[in-house]
């Protein structure tokens, strides 16, 4: 069955392994293995050695043997559901095999009276007698009895041998590939081809060896594929026709000159490759990566007027209303007052919607501001020429896919994202797009101060919120529930905010996701214009808004959030000059993990070394929640511990660009390994 270049049998589903019962192919198939390909990541764990037989009067309770001995006598119950009972002995001993739920005519042919069988299983003892129940090998001839059998950590209802067996069966069946990696590759892996590759992951005397040549070479061709994928979707973007929009410096000079502060460098940088993309034929698939207050909303309003004026229209999309209000009302005030600007909210009413639907068809409406609502069916525009998303750092590469083909061919697309990751990740994460970086502070800002402290030393903390109040400063108080809760030992942001508001009469705000949105913007700005100093909240303050008077953080049961969370809320302060304070409050003791990410967010400010920390913390699995997100879920690649091979991935791919290589000689990595419908599209 080698066939050559055949991987269909490695995607054929579970009907084509032989030996395989419904009952098993079920509980796979609940397991989300869906075909042959999916049963290779699962790796032995141990192994058990059948291959050395015992005696009876060395067997060890408790452990696995494999013993030659001759059966005597039967005793099959009367009575349904006992088990059925063969006394063996071998010349040191007596042993029991005990058999639930089988028939006698099978226990009868596999230990026949007075011959010689082996027996594996484990052994126990009942009423002092050696007993084997259910073994797992019989058989009359010892040299069937494979003499190394894999532990897999197994399903619950698929058995040791049956699992041994599928994967015996697709080892053998093995089909062998053509080679996709090139010679220089190739041989930083000792020559290791695919087929071999695999077989040595299932060799029980290979377990745990990460760092293989066999081991690595898999790793590798896992990174690669995603990072194929990544670069052939981008370079078909690329690839895409457009009017490109025509610049004049006019709108960027004006609007320059009514901030009261420069932009910084990485700043212009970041607009002078937007606007170097917005300008030239082909449509722009960007990616704006910037820490929280780098100052992303004022390059991306900037850029967005160029494309006004050469008449097209805009689209900025927003994670929560009270953001897209935040971004519009800054446009208000910094665009110039002939451009028509709209915010689509889901709680204005239903002519004010039907207007704004009917403007946008007219091209009444030059930039319009929303949540996901201005991406509604219903919605056409006359002719939108840009699209921006901002805080999407949670879409994943099929939804942006979807985004791009979404606004036609003369939409350009930039994304922004608050969330920095660690750079093994970003080809693997963002490889489909272009991407700015904006690692720059403003430069009057500074680094906030962040402590951590027992929840029962809150006089410590109103101390402390007394005399800032008394400077002048607002504060943030967060946590994590909305309504005290039964099941949750968590705060929640009602009772705070009785607590807080008897402390401070009159000076506290309420704010959760239940609030209607016209109430929260009445409490927003009554915050904003400082009539509330305390602002009690859930973390629907986490994404993007902008206070740069509050200058305190406080946050409650802050080990429940990931270190990325707690910096993206922490960088709702230290937005203004003054120096800004984080306080993070816990319950009880910290764990060492805990402890460890409190120190990694009080001795740093950065948001991309924060991720790289926090993915050597955590494993990159769980790092911002990137699992839920349709990323890529390597089985064998590790950012962490194998950054080498991402590095050199991402230097093949530049190689890959640069020389034009065909695709088509990956081909069998990318259907093994990318098994989504975007595949066919490139291949
Ligand atoms: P983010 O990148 O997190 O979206 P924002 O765009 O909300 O950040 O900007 C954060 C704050 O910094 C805003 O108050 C904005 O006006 C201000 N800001 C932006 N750029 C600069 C700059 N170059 N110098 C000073 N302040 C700036
Ligand atoms: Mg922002």
């Amino acid at each position: 069955m080698k066939n050559k270049n055949n991987y269909d049998y490695l995607l054929s589903d579970l009907t084509k392994l032989s030996g395989v019962g419904k009952k098993t192919m079920a509980i796979l198939k609940k397991k989300k293995v869906n075909n042959i390909f999916d049963l290779l990541w699962r790796l032995p764990k141990s192994y058990t050695d059948r291959s050395l037989t015992s005696k009876i009067n060395e067997l060890q309770v408790g452990n696995i043997h494999t013993i030659k001995v001759i059966p005597l006598k039967y005793n099959f119950p009367r009575i349904r559901n006992l088990p059925s009972r063969v006394n063996c002995e071998d010349e040191t001993g007596k042993i029991d095999c005990i058999f639930f739920n089988s028939y006698e005519g099978y226990i009868r042919k596999i230990l026949p009276l007075n011959e010689e069988v082996t027996v594996s299983g484990k052994i126990s003892i009942y009423k002092n007698k050696y007993q084997i129940t259910n073994p797992t090998y019989v058989s009359k001839d010892s040299a069937v009895i494979e003499k190394v059998h894999n532990k897999y950590s197994l399903t619950e209802g698929i058995s040791e041998r049956t699992y041994n067996k599928i994967i015996t069966q697709i080892l053998k069946n093995l089909p062998i590939l053509n080679e996709w990696h090139n010679e220089k590759i190739l041989k930083l892996f000792g020559n290791e081809g695919w087929n071999s590759s695999i077989i040595k992951l299932h060799d029980p005397v290979n377990i745990g060896n990460y760092k293989s040549n066999f081991y690595r070479r898999l790793a590798y061709d896992e990174i690669l594929s995603s990072f194929l994928v990544n670069s052939e979707i981008r370079k078909r973007i690329k690839k895409i026709k457009k009017v490109s929009k025509n610049f004049t410096k006019k709108p960027y000079e004006n609007t320059i000159s009514k901030l009261n502060f420069n932009l910084t460098n990485d700043q212009k940088n970041a607009l002078k490759y937007i606007n170097k993309d917005l300008s030239s034929k082909s449509k722009m698939f960007r990616l704006l990566q910037g820490d929280v207050g780098s100052g992303k909303t004022i390059v991306s309003l900037i850029s967005a007027l160029n494309v006004i004026e050469s008449n097209f229209q805009v689209a900025f999309m927003a994670p929560t209303e009270i953001l897209a209000r935040q971004h519009f009302n800054l446009a208000k005030q910094l665009f110039p007052k002939n451009i028509k600007i709209k915010l689509l909210s889901s709680k204005s009413d239903n002519l004010e919607k039907k207007k704004i639907v009917q403007e946008l068809k007219d091209h009444k409406i030059e930039i319009v501001f929303g949540t996901h609502a201005i991406f509604q069916k219903k919605i056409i525009f006359s002719k939108l020429g840009y699209i921006i998303i901002d805080e999407q750092h949670k879409f994943g590469v099929r939804q942006r896919k979807l985004l791009s083909d979404k606004g036609g061919k003369n939409c350009d697309i930039l994304l922004m994202s608050a969330t920095p990751i660690p750079r093994t990740l970003t080809m693997s994460i963002y490889g489909d797009m272009d991407v700015s970086i904006i690692r720059e502070k403003p430069n009057h800002r500074k680094e906030i101060k962040t402590y951590s402290k027992l929840e029962n030393k809150i006089n410590d903390v109103i101390n402390f919120v007394k005399k800032s109040i008394k400077e002048g400063n607002q504060i943030f108080w967060v946590c994590p529930l909305i309504e005290e809760s039964k099941k949750l030992d968590h705060q929640s942001v009602i009772e705070k905010y009785r607590y807080l508001n008897k402390l401070f009469p009159n000076k506290v705000g309420l704010l959760h996701g239940k609030i209607d949105s016209k109430e929260k913007e009445k409490i927003l700005n009554r915050f904003l214009n400082k009539e509330y100093l305390v602002l009690v909240s859930t973390t629907i303050i986490e994404v993007g808004i902008d206070f740069p008077n509050a200058n305190i953080i406080i946050i409650e049961n802050s080990n429940k959030f990931g270190l990325s969370q707690l910096h993206q809320l922490r960088g709702r302060v230290g937005r203004g000059s003054k120096q800004a304070t984080c306080i993070l409050l816990f319950k009880s003791n910290l764990s060492n993990n805990a402890k460890k990410r409190i120190n990694i967010l009080k001795n740093s400010n950065d948001g991309f070394k924060i991720s790289e920390e926090d993915m050597k913390l955590r494993g990159f699995g769980d790092l911002l929640g990137f699992k839920q997100s349709g990323i890529k879920n390597f089985k064998l690649a590790d950012p962490v511990h194998n950054e080498d091979l991402f590095l050199l991935a991402e230097e093949e791919i530049r190689i890959i660009e640069k020389e034009n290589v065909d695709i088509k000689r990956y081909k069998p990595l990318l259907k093994l390994y990318d098994q989504a419908d975007i595949i066919n599209d490139l291949i």
